[in-house]
């Protein structure tokens, strides 16, 4: 199956981009992912596809899965735009961002630890669920100012967590948020889904939501080629670009490829990687039939 994308496009040449974790060699689905956002870009005269090399958790990136990247998509036949975004060369810029969240009032510090969440919650009876799991009770939501003080003056650790409802509510003068799917049509934002989100990390300091909103926006990019699991994501970051006024690109969510047995291939259950399949022979055309992309002749 092609890409090929209906009328309501962005104007002008599309710019896409592929940005992998590099956590692990790169499997048949991120060779489509990459194919997608490849052909995509490939379909208007000016189209530029970017890699960018999602790398901001430092405990799980390796420079040799990283290389391996680059080794993969090469092999497959992409070519991409020097120098490639590395998020962790630019940590200064989420800081940004999140000061600019901070002064708005969006972000509060959240000390608590999963076991507390799941306390909090049992205790509960309860909380309803969002796509990713439970939804944090908002235990932190409600301290008082200087509680909030004396436990980060006493160096206990914090994420910080968007403050929906409050979010929600600056926005309540304008009409809904709307993006633009470029298979499943318009889709007007349901930002509550994934609740008070954390949106810094205690141990990065930024998250995947809030570098990757600041990252499409600050390289142009107008069509974001992604995963269906990200859709969900995808109403948060709606949210996200509201709130920092950053633009609205267009999204494609493609399907998921799936192991003989249905379950989505992960690089953590070892599906077979691409090094892999090329060594035992396997060629990048192979590689693009078995993930359903074959190119008009
Ligand atoms: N770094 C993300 C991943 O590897 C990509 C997410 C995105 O395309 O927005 O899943």
């Amino acid at each position: 199956m092609w890409l090929t994308l209906p009328a309501v496009t962005p104007q002008g040449p599309l710019t896409t981009r592929f940005a992998p974790s590099p956590t692990g060699r790169l499997h048949l689905g991120h060779a489509y992912a990459a194919l997608m956002a490849w052909n995509a870009a490939r379909q208007t005269p000016g189209g530029r596809f970017l890699v960018r090399i999602e790398d901001i958790d430092s405990t799980r990136c390796r420079h040799e899965f990283e290389a391996g990247i680059f080794e993969d998509l090469q092999w497959l036949g992409l070519s991409w735009e020097e120098p490639v975004r590395r998020q962790s060369e630019h940590l200064g810029e989420y800081t940004g961002v999140v000061d600019s969240l901070t002064r708005q009032g969006f972000l509060y510090p959240c000390f608590c630890t999963r076991k507390d969440i799941q306390r909090e919650i049992e205790a509960a009876g309860g909380a309803p669920q969002g796509p990713e799991g439970p939804l944090y009770p908002g235990t932190c939501r409600h301290l008082a100012p200087e509680e909030r003080q004396r436990r980060i003056d006493s160096g206990k650790s914090h994420a910080l967590r968007l403050d929906l409802a409050l979010a929600l509510n600056q926005l309540c003068d304008q009409p809904s948020l709307a993006w633009q799917d470029e298979w499943k049509g318009p889709q007007t934002a349901q930002p509550g889904q994934l609740g008070d989100v954390v949106l810094v990390r205690k141990d990065i300091g930024t998250s995947y939501h809030l570098a990757v909103v600041w990252d499409d926006a600050f390289q142009g990019v107008n069509l974001v080629t992604r995963g269906e699991d990200l859709f969900a994501a995808t109403h948060l970051h709606r949210l996200l670009q509201a709130l920092l006024g950053l633009p609205c690109p267009h999204y494609a969510h493609h399907r998921l490829i799936r192991d003989g047995d249905g379950l989505r291939l992960a690089k953590r259950d070892g599906a077979r990687s691409l090094a892999e399949l090329r060594s035992q022979g396997w060629s990048p055309d192979q590689v693009r039939e078995a993930v359903g992309l074959v190119e008009p002749g």
